[in-house]
């Protein structure tokens, strides 16, 4: 079976953004078989370490969280795109999603997973127009899956300003099913046909979660 795993390990010490507000990852030992007679760990995540998904809440000050997120597009058919010729800066423009059409789930690939555990990985990754982003909706995305930290434009984040993070808050106020920093994405070929499933935590009022991400290739006959 063509099965793929696109979910980057969750260990102690990953990457996160850069923030006091993203919590580091620490997986230490509680119990030990020497000891109790089992392994038992601690877990300490936030909710947007690794491979993850966004709810409204993250922006919106009443929105949905995480637990009560619409089930029906983390499972299912989805479009790969390759954006792998987006280099650092590049902005995806409406002119290419014209070029690349529109569906209902959408993997963006742009190969940004193999700056993981690098300087490269938060600075200057290829984002999303605004337009674009509208552009998507108004064509009926409503799962937006990619390989990059955010569809927004990561150099220009500040949170005094009213830009901040445009997309995010306009993909979010859709309730549009976001999942950022997949991994392996050079396994998929945007000429071939896939199922997704993407599932965050049920974490009740959470803002977001880390998600295990697995795609299929579908044979059609
Ligand atoms: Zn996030």
């Amino acid at each position: 079976m063509n099965l793929y795993d696109l979910t980057f390990e969750i260990e102690t010490g990953m990457p996160t953004c850069g923030t006091a507000w993203h919590q580091t990852v620490q997986i230490t030992s509680m119990g030990t078989i020497d000891e109790v007679g089992r392994n038992t760990q601690r877990i300490v995540l936030g909710s947007h370490s690794g491979t993850h998904m966004d709810a409204p809440y993250h922006f919106i000050p009443e929105g949905t969280t995480i637990e009560s997120l619409a089930i029906n597009y983390m499972w299912g058919p989805v479009k790969v795109i390759d954006f792998r010729d987006k280099r650092q800066g590049d902005v995806v423009t409406v002119e290419d999603i014209k070029r690349v059409g529109v569906a209902e789930r959408m993997l963006f690939a742009f190969g940004w997973y193999h700056h993981w555990k690098t300087e490269k990985y938060y600075a200057g990754f290829p984002y999303f127009s605004v337009e674009a982003v509208k552009y998507l909706i108004a064509g009926g995305m409503r799962f937006m899956a990619m390989d990059t930290p955010s569809p927004d434009d990561g150099s220009a984040i500040s949170i005094k300003d009213g830009e901040d993070s445009p997309n995010h808050k306009i993909l979010l106020e859709e309730k549009i099913v976001m999942v950022e920093y997949l991994n392996n994405t050079d396994v998929l070929d945007a000429e071939k046909q896939y199922e997704i499933v993407a599932l965050p935590m049920k974490v009740k009022g959470s803002d977001g979660s880390p998600a295990r991400v697995l795609i299929r290739e579908v044979t059609v006959s």
